[in-house]
């Protein structure tokens, strides 16, 4: 028989995880519904820093502030899944800002900067840069210093999650809403090839940048402005220092320091096609590779092994560049607009994500009569990191080398909601280093057909998808990118295995 929910919430991003950790702490019956996995959309594309935004600073001081808040908040309750970053903002000569425009400026984000625990910013000259980073161009006029903090966005939503299903809520992955009445939401489960239903007083689509298409299933509107951003990955670190640059129209782009990696990143073009047709271009690669040369020339002998693109759901505004479009948040209640019981949380950052479910959650307890105040903030959402442990002798050996996941980590993602290969991947990051699945792919397949007890073809066929899902990060980087690995995945996959993967 179908359930009946206080709240169903769809879209398992941060924002969703999020709206359904805070209902479920106030004690709202809660089912959480995600078309994929969690982290799946944008979220799991994104830069994860928990930034404040210094670019922001002279449009949106207000989006600033709730940012350098809300990352002190964040620091607090998932304090092991964050990281601080030092930043070095290069100057050149040429470039859009000086040093002395540039040292005024980050005077005023210094004042933000002390609710996240940001250190004051510096001012560095030519050679105080070489210094501390030599692998800069000699070119270099001098930097601004200050930091910032990164996350673990995967394990972020993963742990927002499972904190609101310790809280009583109830977790459904794979699970694609395909139809919204007034009171009941049908979706497909698509692992299980099964049709269900379930009963809610209110609906929440936190479906970012597909929450357009997702009103649409109850007969509501909501408009966004999409754009996307492509991001550059480089397997390991070349420099613990994060380095913010212009690009060649003055935007400015970053190399972070990210987990095992360093991300290139990024770019914010309009787009119009679906946000799982979000695609890294040849001219976004070149455009950011050439800012990066120009800065740190070192890194044309370094091989990025992937590119990835997602979509930022940005609220709709006209006349505007798209770096320049709002990074506020709206709660819409389409009741209020004579539709179904539902709210559209839209907008925002990854770094807004608890705020924006604490004001949804607000409005939806305004709805249903609750008094239960916000405590989103107050309890910590994160536990132990034990998929990734060193071998003792007489235990297992790595399944991922390059990324040090053990088997027992594969079983532990089991645990935490895996159903596929790629959840497993985003749960451990198998996959995500030097040999991009490579070496580690058939042996965690394994490890979860036995746990899942998939049939061969079926094991097969998830294997298939995570090398597939790599290579098509691996393409548009082709001609910049290492021909070895290539042709190491083509000669184990396709001629050993006869998985037809590179075509
Ligand atoms: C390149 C780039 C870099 C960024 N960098 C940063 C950064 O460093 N810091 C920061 O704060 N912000 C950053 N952002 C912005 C940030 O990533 C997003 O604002 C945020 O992640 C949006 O989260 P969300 O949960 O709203 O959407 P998503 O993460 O997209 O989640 C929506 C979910 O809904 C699911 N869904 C869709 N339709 C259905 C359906 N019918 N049924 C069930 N589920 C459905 C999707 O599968 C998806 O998982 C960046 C964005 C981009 C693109």
């Amino acid at each position: 028989m179908e359930e009946k929910y206080d709240v169903v919430v769809i879209g398992g991003g941060s924002t969703g995880a999020a709206v359904a950790r805070d209902c479920a702490m106030r004690g709202l019956k809660t089912l959480l519904l995600e078309k994929e996995d969690f982290a799946y959309g944008t979220t799991g594309r994104c830069s994860g820093l928990l930034h404040g935004g210094p670019r922001y600073l002279l449009t949106e001081p207000e989006i600033v502030e709730a940012s350098c808040k809300e990352s002190g908040v964040i620091q607090r309750i998932a304090s092991s899944l964050v990281f601080r970053v030092p930043f070095l903002l290069l100057v050149f000569k040429g470039d859009k800002y000086g040093i002395d425009l540039l040292d005024a400026y980050f005077r005023e984000y210094d004042r933000y900067s002390r609710a996240r625990g940001g250190r004051p910013h510096t001012v560095l000259g030519r050679r105080e840069v070489l210094e501390a980073n030599p692998l800069v161009s000699r070119e270099v006029e001098g930097a601004i210093g200050f930091d910032e903090f990164g996350v673990d966005v995967f394990r972020l939503t993963l742990l927002t999650a499972l904190s609101a299903e310790k809280h009583g809520a109830k977790l459904m992955t794979h699970c694609e809403v395909v139809d919204i009445g007034s009171s009941r939401v049908r979706f497909y489960d698509k692992v299980r090839g099964r049709l269900l239903e379930a009963r809610f007083e209110v609906a929440v689509n936190a479906a970012g940048p597909w929450a357009p298409q997702v009103a649409k299933l109850a007969g509501a509107r909501v408009e966004l402005r999409l754009t996307r951003g492509t991001h550059l990955i480089y397997p390991r670190q070349l420099f613990t220092t994060a380095i913010a640059m212009q690009a060649i129209d003055g935007r400015e782009v970053m190399l972070i320091p990210h987990q095992s990696s360093m991300l290139l990143g990024t770019t914010d073009e309009d787009h119009y096609a679906s946000p799982d047709e979000a695609y890294p271009t040849r001219d976004e690669v070149m455009y950011l590779l050439q800012a990066a040369y120009r800065a740190v020339p070192a890194l044309r002998e370094v091989k990025p092994v992937r590119a990835m693109a997602g979509v930022r759901p940005l609220l709709p505004e006209w006349g505007k560049r798209e770096e320049d479009v709002t990074r506020g948040f709206r709660v819409i209640d389409h009741e209020e607009l004579g539709e179904a019981s539902l709210i559209s949380v839209v907008g925002g950052k990854m770094v807004l994500h608890r705020l924006m479910a604490e004001e949804a959650t607000d409005l939806i307890c305004r709805k249903l009569g609750t008094r239960e105040k916000c405590r989103t903030h107050l309890e910590a959402i994160d536990g132990e990191l034990s998929w990734r442990a060193e071998p003792t002798p007489r235990s297992e050996s790595y399944c991922c080398e390059c990324e040090r996941v053990l088997a027992s980590g594969v079983k532990e993602a089991v645990r935490e909601h895996a159903r596929t290969l790629v959840d497993v991947r985003r749960r451990t990051r198998i996959g995500m280093g030097l040999c991009q699945g490579v070496s580690c792919s058939y042996k965690a397949a394994l490890t979860l057909a036995g746990e899942l007890k998939l049939s061969p073809r079926e094991a097969l066929r998830q294997l298939r998808e995570l090398l597939e899902e790599r290579w098509r990060g691996r393409w548009p980087i082709a001609e910049v990118s290492s021909h070895e690995l290539t042709e190491l995945a083509h000669g184990v996959y396709s001629c050993l295995a006869a998985l037809e993967v590179y075509a």
